[in-house]
């Protein structure tokens, strides 16, 4: 079999704080295949975009302890140079979050912010940078895009603002588009129209998708499978799709091994009501005395 394209071993992530260490992942191994889609559910502060933001390389808080390996292409991104990381950013894997104005510059319009993105990997002539720019806008369906290109981000919706986003992520025809609950911000139309267009992105690219949010449904439409975090010790959960693409639970067998004959992570929807439950737990002083963690296994 060939090996995954991103492989997460017993990824630990803690933060020195006043209030002691808050360990933000505890113990995390998932992988994602090539072209495969990947949802990543769980309750807020269950370690979500701290996991994949450790993927990018891009927590810059000096008080991050990191443990594990993230292996991108069999190559381990933890004792990479950040120069290299730039590189990896900006041709492999890019990443897109809830707020496209924090990552939109407003003085700039958005055909310059892409075609600027563009030259920065590219060998590419202003004429060119502007029809690449264009065909992106196209794809992630921005209607006239030859006018809205000299638009600003202000100029836009906000989920006009998200696909010009992704449209910015797909400049790098990433291997791995990263997307941190790209839809929150949005109503639920809109929501439905950026999903469609992830969806699409795997075929139209080949992109592999990791898709973080804190809604089940907003998943399991688009996800091949689905990686569940919890801010609780030793649980894990996911479901696959079966061969017939419907929605197969793989039920638990153990509550701490994790695993079923298939090797895959273990999930049970009735542990729904403890993962409520434990919304706002205290991670710095967790319930049993352990920090709680998240752990997802794929
Ligand atoms: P999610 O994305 O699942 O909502 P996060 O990954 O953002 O959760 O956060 C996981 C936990 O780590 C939270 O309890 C959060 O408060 C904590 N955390 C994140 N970043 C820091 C930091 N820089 N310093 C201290 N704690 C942090
Ligand atoms: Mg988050």
């Amino acid at each position: 079999m060939a090996e995954p394209l991103l492989e997460v071993k017993d990824l630990k992530v803690s933060f020195r704080t006043e209030d002691g260490l808050v360990r933000a992942v505890d113990g995390i191994s998932f992988s994602v295949d090539e072209g495969e889609v990947v949802g990543i559910v769980g309750e807020s502060g269950s370690g979500k975009s701290v996991t994949m933001m450790s993927v990018m390389r891009l927590i810059n808080d000096p008080n991050a302890i990191y443990q594990g390996e993230i292996l991108f292409k069999g190559r381990n991104l933890m004792g990479v140079s950040q120069d290299a990381m730039r590189e990896v950013r900006g041709e492999e894997i890019a990443m897109i979050f809830q707020d496209p104005m924090t990552s939109l510059n407003p003085v700039y319009t958005v055909g310059w912010q892409i075609e600027e993105q563009l030259n920065e990997h590219n060998d590419l002539n202003k004429g060119q940078a502007r029809q690449r720019a264009i065909a992106l806008l196209t794809q992630v369906g921005i209607p006239k895009p030859e006018q809205r290109i000299d638009d600003y981000p202000h100029q836009f919706s906000g989920g006009m603002r998200q696909r010009v986003m992704i449209a910015l992520a797909l400049s790098c025809n990433p291997d791995l588009l990263i997307a941190d609950e790209p839809t929150t911000a949005l109503d639920v139309t809109i929501q439905a129209q950026i999903l469609e267009l992830v969806k699409s992105l795997k075929r139209e690219f080949g992109s592999a998708v990791v898709l973080i949010t804190h809604d089940l449904g907003v998943v399991a439409d688009i996800a091949d499978r689905i990686l569940v975090m919890y801010a609780a010790p030793r649980i894990r959960s996911c479901r696959q799709r079966s061969e017939t693409g419907t929605w197969m639970p793989v039920t638990s067998r153990s509550r701490t091994s994790g695993s079923d004959a298939t090797g895959r992570s273990t999930p049970s929807w009735r542990r729904r009501r403890e993962f409520t439950e434990r919304q706002g737990a205290d991670l710095a002083a967790p319930p049993g005395g352990r920090a709680g963690f998240a752990r997802a296994a794929g």
